[in-house]
């Protein structure tokens, strides 16, 4: 898959804009390569409808070449479709929270339990493993094993009580020892058939769990979404885990189990060992189906220096209209040549008449302003905040007034500073308007 995307996309490099042909062109790749990858097919239609509808016409990040741009757009999409954030068990107010064990056989249901219980536990939890499986040879065994390496207790009543019985003895059981979350493993077959499916159903109408979850192999693929299709009809499942990611799959199921069911992804099986289970992180997720780390991160540096690169943009803008001494001097200008600074200010909308009131200027303190503001380095005049003792003294040597001129000049331009503030842009883009005719 990888290779198909990125000759797709090396034929799209050097390209200003993205057209829709060139789009066209690209997800008509993609479609085969995700095709390819074992990804449903009703989900790469959709898939590939949306990532052309968010392409075309998109306009290339500046840093990135239109090819990159659209992988960006794909990886967004896949994200975007395997749902934006990871989801979490959901506990109930009344404890025990009871999570219910599902899938076919071989998926890693009974490891996951354990997996499961080891996570749960080390968050604080007091979890009780029930053995469910009452048909496979040595199934109940494996989950004593298994509860044993994570140090967790296994409630079994062998292999003669009905699942749903043992289901409900269960809970009964984590109540009486204080147990707070009960994890049911549950029988699974080589396929669906109708008696597993009844037997699920009776569990789940018999202990009314808080959480089903889905164990599903992903090595599977294109199988893992039928079955999950399946499950999901039958007993409305609440999230999936995922098995097997340490193998070498592309993880394609994970795109279409989401969009079948429309039930989210929750943890990912990472290998044998009790504790290689993790939450599923649907960003992680898109990068591998799409295979293309180097890329992938070549894109994300991209994205972040673009945003740098605005930053720096967004800052001197701002400088640009903050109120230094210059502008202070410009509009002591246009003052000059156009009266009572309040009757001006009063045009303006939102400057409160009070705080003019003790910016009346006359033409010989003008004049001295004047002088004051010239003596002033460059530095000064867009920094006041440097201008101390030393400086200001030899402002005022510098202008002929005294220091408590410049004191008061700078106190005055604080001032006027602060109101330019509570201005809005175009507010201040007035003010130099009115000032300037
Ligand atoms: P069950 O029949 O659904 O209960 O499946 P099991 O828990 O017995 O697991 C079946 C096999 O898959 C076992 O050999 C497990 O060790 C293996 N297995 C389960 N989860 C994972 C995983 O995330 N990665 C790998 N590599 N193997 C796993
Ligand atoms: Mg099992």
């Amino acid at each position: 898959l990888a290779e198909k995307l990125q000759n797709t996309f090396s034929k799209l490099k050097g390209k200003g804009k993205l057209d829709e042909k060139d789009v066209n062109a690209a997800m008509r790749e993609v479609k085969m390569a995700l095709l390819e990858a074992d990804v449903n097919f009703k989900v790469v239609k959709d898939f590939i409808s949306r990532v052309k509808e968010r392409a075309v016409g998109d306009e290339v990040l500046e840093s990135l070449t239109p090819g990159q741009h659209v992988i960006k757009i794909v990886k967004d999409e896949l994200t975007h479709l395997m749902g934006e954030t990871q989801s979490k068990i959901n506990f109930s107010n009344k404890p025990p929270t009871v999570i219910m064990m599902a899938g076919l056989q071989g998926a890693g249901k009974t490891t996951t339990c354990g997996k499961l219980a080891k996570l749960l536990k080390k968050e604080g939890k007091r979890p009780l493993l029930v053995a469910g499986d009452i048909y496979r040879p040595a199934a109940i065994n494996q989950l004593e094993v298994v509860g044993k390496q994570v140090e967790v207790p296994v409630f079994s009543m062998g292999d003669k009580e009905k699942p749903v019985n043992i289901a409900k003895e269960s809970i009964l059981h984590a109540e009486k020892h204080g147990n707070d979350v009960v994890i049911i493993d549950t029988a699974g077959r080589l396929h669906i058939d109708a008696n597993l499916m009844d037997e699920l159903k009776e569990i789940d109408q018999g202990v009314n769990p808080h959480e089903k979850l889905l164990v599903l192999d992903s090595m599977t693929g294109q199988d893992a979404v039928n079955v999950a299709k399946e499950f999901n009809e039958t007993i409305e499942i609440n999230g999936v885990i995922l098995t097997k990611l340490d193998g070498d799959t592309r993880g394609g199921a994970a795109l279409s189990i989401r969009a079948v069911t429309d039930k989210p992804i929750k943890f990912v099986g990472m290998g044998e060992k009790l504790d290689e289970l993790e939450a599923f992180h649907p960003d992680r997720m898109a990068s591998r189906i799409l295979g293309m780390g180097d890329m992938l991160s070549l894109i994300e540096k991209a994205e972040s220096s673009f945003d740098q690169k605005k930053a720096r943009e967004m800052e001197e803008k701002l400088r640009s209209q903050q109120f230094t001494f210059d502008d202070f001097l410009d509009q002591l200008e246009q003052i000059r040549n156009m009266g009572p600074i309040g009757d001006m200010l009063n045009m303006l909308p939102g400057v409160p008449s009070k705080q003019m009131k003790n910016l009346n200027v006359d033409e010989k303190e003008l004049n001295h302003i004047q002088a004051i503001i010239q003596s002033m380095t460059k530095d000064e005049r867009t920094n006041p905040g440097i201008i101390n003792g030393s400086r200001r003294k030899r402002i005022a040597a510098g202008s002929g007034t005294s220091v408590q001129q410049v004191n008061k000049l700078i106190k005055q331009f604080e001032q006027t500073r602060k109101m330019m503030k509570q201005f809005s842009g175009s507010g201040m883009d007035k003010l130099k308007k009115k000032g300037g005719k």
